[in-house]
């Protein structure tokens, strides 16, 4: 299929295939709520597409990094839960406090938003994040008493409302290491402590798409799923399928060229790839300015039926695919790159580029249109 407007690739989104996941991973979790993330563009497959097929599919919350996302989705009207946890010293809390957004904090950002709820007066809804290992935000368990005793105080004084305590974990995805277990220490020693301080949210939130999967031990009042939402497995030894989720994503493209070409010709920018046979090169206008990977070395696609494989390195705007001696592909064969019923699945691309699935999918670009059905 070309998108209507001639693009040579069209990335197919399935908002049902969002619907289902999510209902997938609320029985996995079930008591436990779900917020869908859906930053970074739904992941790649449409900020607001994600968050319609989500909330059809019964996602509790709406998760994004960054506050202009959440602001996107009040723009367009949805009205459910957000949290948007990554903020900048620019970020503008105020705004955060009048379109209802719910804001993760680390501890630097309280007193700014105390500032601005007493300018709104109105309570701004904070989710206190406690750094149990992973190293990125979130106060540090030295620095989470301090934290929590200044919540406790703005809250007394009705400037915020803690709604939420969370964390995220590191190693998840790798069932078998035991430092998951050392963070959910950590959570608990955090929660323990708020308690102290009286600071006891409804929502105490940990787990990402692999704990939601694995771990019921971190389930809590909440999950935060991202990948598993889009049909990708967050494990590298486990398919989509196995998990009961379905890929939301399908890339297709369409030959550009196919030519014939003797023994020993060298394909793409550096000649890194060399036919040792006469064979037939199929070219797919995809390349790395649509996120595809340069790196990507024998990237599997599907072409009548045929599974063949990136040949050389991916240019900027397309890559070459070897289509065997006997191929009989003409220009305008319709190219499944992965998703669909194709079989290929987003990890081996990313597999094939050093990278993992999540990156595969959200790097497709603004360049390929995307077509919801
Ligand atoms: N929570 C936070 C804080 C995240 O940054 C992410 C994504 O990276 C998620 C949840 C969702 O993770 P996943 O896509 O593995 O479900």
């Amino acid at each position: 299929m070309n998108s209507a407007d001639g693009s040579p690739s069209t990335a197919i989104i399935d908002a049902e295939a969002i619907a289902h996941n999510v209902g997938t991973v609320a029985e996995y979790v079930r008591p436990a709520k779900v917020m869908a993330a859906i930053k970074a563009d739904g992941y790649g497959h449409g900020i607001v597409t994600a968050a319609r097929a989500a909330l059809a599919g019964g996602a509790d919350w709406l998760g994004t990094a960054h506050l202009s996302e959440a602001q996107q989705l009040r723009a367009e009207g949805i009205d459910a839960p957000i949290l948007a946890w990554l903020h900048s010293r620019d970020t503008d809390f105020s705004a955060a406090i009048g379109e209802h957004i719910d804001l993760g904090v680390s501890g630097w950002e309280l007193d700014r938003i105390a500032e601005a709820a007493q300018a709104r007066q109105r309570p701004a809804r904070v989710h206190l994040k406690i750094d149990t290992g992973l190293s990125r935000n979130g106060a540090t368990i030295e620095a989470w008493p301090e934290v929590v005793a200044q919540a406790a105080q703005h809250q007394r004084h009705g400037l915020i409302s803690v709604e939420g305590i969370f964390t995220h974990f590191a190693v998840a995805d790798e069932p078998d290491r035991k430092e998951t277990d050392e963070q959910l220490e950590v959570f608990r020693e955090a929660l323990s402590i708020a308690e102290q301080h009286g600071v006891v949210p409804a929502l105490r939130h940990a787990a990402n798409s692999p704990a939601a999967l694995s771990r019921p031990d971190a389930h809590f009042d909440m999950v935060r799923v991202g990948v598993s939402i889009y049909g990708q497995s967050p494990f590298a030894d486990r398919t989509a399928e196995s998990l009961g989720l379905r890929p939301a994503m399908e890339l297709r493209s369409t030959l550009a060229n196919v030519k014939r070409v003797p023994a020993g010709q060298g394909v793409s920018y550096g000649l890194t790839y060399r036919v040792d046979a006469p064979t037939t090169l199929g070219l797919v206008p995809l390349g790395y300015g649509d996120g595809i990977p340069r790196i990507a070395v024998g990237g599997p696609v599907l072409i009548n039926r045929r599974r063949c494989y990136s040949a050389g390195r991916v240019a900027m705007d397309q890559f070459v695919v070897d289509l065997g001696p006997d191929s009989d592909a003409q220009i305008g064969d319709e190219v499944t790159v992965f998703g669909g019923d194709s079989g290929i699945s987003a990890a081996e691309w990313g597999a094939a580029a050093q990278t993992i699935n999540y990156e595969i999918i959200t790097r497709i670009g603004a360049r390929v249109p995307r077509v919801v059905i």
